[in-house]
C-alpha cells in the first residue's frame, strides 16, 4: 500500500490518500500533519497524471532517437502516465502486427501506458487505407487513427477513413497541411521569411484542410481530431465548427503556444517543426482558445532527433522539438502564470479531456475513491533550469535548453505503483530494451 499525505488538490483541500491495488482506497482531509509512513506531499499539488495523444516515441526503427522505454521515461518525467505513440514509424503501424509490438513494448517498460494510433493510409502514402478494423481489434484496441507527418490530402480518402471508424467509435487525427501550398516550405510565411529568403508555409495550407476536413466530418457525422493547431485563422473554424454542433477537437501544442517565427531568423534549425512557429499574433489566438475551451487540448508532438539530424543548415534540418519534459512548464508559464487558466483547467486540458477524446478509461478520472491512481505530485513553487544534456529522451533536441521554467513534477504513481520518486525514475524495466 502507498500512503500519500498532505497533497493539495486543484479545488484547495489538502489531503490524505491511501492507494492499493491499483485505486485510491482511502481519501481523507489532511490533518495538517505529516503521517508515519506517508509519502509527505507537503502542500505539493496532486493532480491525475497527464495524457498526451501525440507522441513520436519512434521504434520501431529509428531507435537511434528515442525508444519505447526512453520515450516512456521522459514521459514519467514529464508527469505523463499515458501517451499515444505517432504511426510515423519503419514500418509504419499500418497493421495489426506493428502496432500489437508497440503495445508489447510499452507493457514491458511498464511505466506508463503506451498507446498506439495507427495509420490512416497504408504506408502513410495517402492512397489506400490501412488495416484499421484489424487495427482495432488488436490487443491494441487502436481508436485514433493518424497518418501525422503528412496531410490526408485527398478528400475522398479522408471521406472514407471519417466513415470507416464510425463502426468502433474511432477518430481521424488530421495534420492538417495542404501538400500542394508547402511544396519546399521551411518556416511560416510572413514577414520574417520574406526578411530571411526562406521558402513559406502558409496559414492558408493549414486553414484549407481544416475547413474542408470540418465540412466532411459533418457530412459524415463523425469524428475529427485536428492536430497541434498553430494559426489564428485555425481557431476561428474550430470555433464555428463547434457552434455548428460538428464533432471536432483540437490540440494546441506547447512551443506553440510560446515560441513565434522571429527565433528562425538566426536560421538555427532547433526551431524548425512542422508545422511551424507562427506569429505572436497567432500565439495569443492559441492560447485564448484554449482558455476557452474551444481548443480541446495540449498535446506535445515529441518529435526526438538525433543530433546530426539538428546540426546541420537549416533547410537540411529534421522537423521536430521535444517536448513531454518541458510541455506541462511550458503551458503553466504560458497559461497559468498570466491567469488565462487556473490549474483546474490545465488538468482538464492535459488530463481529463485527452483521455475522453482517446477512450483511456483508467486515465484523466477524478481523485476520489474507488478512481484509478495514476497520480502525479508537482511542487508548483519551484522551478528548474532545463539542461538538454539531462532529458531522459535518447535525444536532445530542445529549444528549451538553458530556461528557468515553473513547476516540477517530482513523484509519479502509474497504477498504483511509484514510477518515479524525488524526480528520480524507478528502476523498472531498465533492462530491457535500452
Ligand atoms: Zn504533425
Amino acid at each position: 500500500m502507498i500512503k500519500i499525505s498532505r497533497a493539495k488538490l486543484t479545488d484547495g483541500r489538502v489531503v490524505d490518500i491511501d492507494i492499493e491495488n491499483k485505486v485510491i482506497t482511502k481519501l481523507q482531509t489532511s490533518t495538517g500533519k505529516p503521517t508515519a509512513d506517508a509519502i509527505d506531499a507537503g502542500s505539493k499539488l496532486l493532480l491525475p497524471g497527464l495524457v498526451d495523444l501525440h507522441t513520436h516515441l519512434r521504434e520501431p526503427g529509428r531507435e537511434d532517437s528515442e525508444t519505447i522505454l526512453t520515450g516512456s521515461k521522459a514521459a514519467v518525467a514529464g508527469g505523463f502516465t499515458a501517451v499515444s505513440a505517432m504511426a510515423n514509424t519503419n514500418p509504419v503501424a499500418d497493421n495489426a502486427g506493428v502496432v500489437e509490438q508497440i503495445y508489447r513494448l510499452g507493457k514491458e517498460a511498464g511505466l506508463i501506458d503506451v498507446q498506439p494510433i495507427g495509420a490512416v493510409t497504408q504506408g502513410l502514402n495517402g492512397e489506400k487505407l490501412s488495416e484499421m478494423g484489424a487495427m482495432a481489434d488488436s490487443i491494441a484496441k487502436v481508436r485514433i487513427f493518424s497518418d501525422d507527418g503528412e496531410c490526408v490530402s485527398d478528400p475522398l480518402i479522408m471521406r472514407r477513413a471519417l466513415e470507416y471508424v464510425k463502426i468502433f467509435n474511432g477518430i481521424i487525427a488530421q495534420h492538417a497541411q495542404e501538400p500542394r501550398l508547402t511544396v519546399n516550405a521551411q518556416m511560416n510565411e510572413g514577414i520574417v521569411s520574406a526578411r530571411i529568403g526562406l521558402p513559406g508555409w502558409p496559414a492558408v495550407a493549414e486553414e484549407a484542410i481544416i475547413a474542408r476536413d470540418i465540412l466532411l466530418a459533418e457530412h459524415v457525422q463523425s469524428r475529427l481530431h485536428i492536430c497541434h493547431l498553430t494559426t489564428a485563422g485555425g481557431v476561428e473554424l474550430i470555433r464555428w465548427a463547434k457552434a455548428r454542433g460538428i464533432q471536432v477537437t483540437a490540440e494546441v501544442t506547447p512551443h506553440h503556444l510560446l515560441l513565434t517565427d522571429d527565433l528562425v531568423e538566426n536560421y538555427d534549425p532547433i526551431f524548425k517543426v512542422n508545422p511551424p512557429l507562427r506569429t505572436q499574433k497567432d500565439v495569443m489566438a492559441l492560447r485564448e482558445g484554449l482558455a476557452e475551451g474551444v481548443i480541446d487540448i495540449v498535446a506535445t508532438d515529441h518529435a526526438p532527433h538525433p543530433a546530426e539530424d539538428k546540426d546541420c543548415e537549416f533547410h537540411a534540418g529534421a522537423c521536430g522539438m521535444l517536448g513531454l519534459e518541458t510541455a506541462l512548464s511550458i503551458v503553466v508559464k504560458t497559461m497559468v502564470q498570466s491567469n488565462l487558466m487556473s490549474w483546474a483547467d490545465l488538468v482538464n486540458r492535459m488530463s481529463i479531456t485527452p483521455a475522453k477524446i482517446a477512450g483511456y478509461k483508467s486515465q484523466g478520472q477524478d481523485i476520489a475513491i474507488g478512481m484509478p491512481a495514476n497520480l502525479i505530485l508537482i511542487d508548483q513553487e519551484k522551478s528548474w533550469k532545463v539542461d538538454k544534456n539531462l532529458m531522459k529522451s535518447k535525444s536532445k533536441n530542445t529549444p528549451f535548453h538553458g530556461t528557468e521554467l515553473p513547476a516540477v513534477v517530482t513523484d509519479v504513481f502509474h497504477e498504483g505503483e511509484q514510477v518515479m520518486k524525488n524526480g528520480e525514475i524507478l528502476d523498472k524495466g531498465t533492462s530491457q530494451n535500452e
